[in-house]
């Protein structure tokens, strides 16, 4: 035992084995493209790598600094997760574009499990944020137009019947229907036609407010909905917009032309048991009078429309 114990003794001390060790997770902590933080029982910076450093875009010596100086939302982060030994959490620092990064936080303790502090994981998951941003808004807009398709409209318009319900204030929605749409498409060519629906789409998002839900439901339709507004509002607003479309010159593919579109209007909660549905119904009802009557022109729902 003796003659193996000074062998393992002497290779140890011969290969320098402990040092090399320490070296290897030394520079696997200096060369991580994690950013590593180790902070104290008072949350004071003890260690820092330098991917840490570039994150959180420190140039001065941190050492013994409070963490919360240095992650901005310190505060946040401890309110939600005080008591968990181990906790992960995403959070935003400055920068342009701003930085998303994954923040994994574990207790250091003793091997009586006395806490000495805590170990700080940086994860940058900005460009995953940006994926998944662009996913967001390639799932949720119409790709010709950039407006809000179906699906996230009809989302969105639920949710705002929802509210509209619980603060008991208005809702009109304005449903349009391009005139005469083929026609468009057989005399200029299909790039006027998708020219024409850029054009309503800018018309009606220029001059509508941010709260406005403008979308394109399918083909040559759309719906603006408008919270907070009476149906005579909206009916002055809709007339507002069919004008501007009727006095825009189109161009596209060196052609310059014109078109027009029909409207029906109706507000929320004027049928008892309203939903959506019957919101879309009465607002179709309304935009297909106006069709009747003679195409560009702005109707709204009467109980005699159906
Ligand atoms: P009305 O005034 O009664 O609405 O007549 P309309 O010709 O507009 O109605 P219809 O529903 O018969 O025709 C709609 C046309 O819209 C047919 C379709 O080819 C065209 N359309 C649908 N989506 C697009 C698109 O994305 N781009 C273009 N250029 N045309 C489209
Ligand atoms: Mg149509
Ligand atoms: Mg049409």
């Amino acid at each position: 035992f003796t003659i193996t114990a000074l062998a393992f003794a002497f290779a140890i001390g011969r290969y320098q084995l402990l040092d090399l060790i320490l070296v290897a997770r030394d520079n696997l902590i200096e060369k991580m493209t994690d950013g590593v933080l180790v902070i104290d029982t008072q949350n004071r910076i003890v260690d820092m790598n330098p991917s840490a450093q570039k994150l959180l875009n420190i140039t001065t010596n941190t050492f013994g600094k409070p963490v919360e100086e240095v992650v901005r939302k310190w505060h946040q982060y401890e309110k939600e997760s005080f008591n968990f030994k181990q906790a992960q959490t995403e959070i935003e620092l400055g920068g342009k574009p701003h930085k998303h990064v994954d923040m994994q936080v574990t207790s250091i303790t003793d091997n009586k499990g006395k806490s000495l502090g805590r170990l700080i994981i940086l994860h940058d998951i900005t460009k995953l944020k940006l994926v998944q941003n662009e996913l967001h808004i390639l799932a949720n807009s119409d790709s010709l137009t950039g407006a809000n398709n179906r699906g996230h409209f009809m989302e969105l318009a639920n949710r705002e019947i929802q509210r509209a319900i619980r603060y008991k204030r208005g809702l009109s929605i304005v449903l349009m229907d391009m005139d005469a749409f083929k026609g468009i498409n057989d005399t200029y060519g299909h790039a006027c036609g998708d020219q024409a629906l850029i054009t309503l789409k800018t018309i009606c998002t220029k001059n509508t407010r941010k709260m406005d839900i403008f979308a394109r439901l399918g083909g040559e339709e759309f719906a603006l909905l408008l919270p907070e507004t009476s149906w005579e509002k909206a009916t002055d607003l809709a007339e507002r917009l069919r004008k501007f479309l009727e006095d825009t010159v189109i161009k596209a593919d060196g052609i310059e032309f014109k078109c027009t579109t029909s409207m029906g209007v109706t507000e929320f909660g004027i049928q008892e048991n309203d939903t959506l549905e019957t919101l879309l119904h009465r607002a179709d009802k309304a935009l297909y009078k106006a069709k009747a009557d003679g195409r560009n022109r702005v109707i709204v729902w009467k109980p005699e429309l159906e």
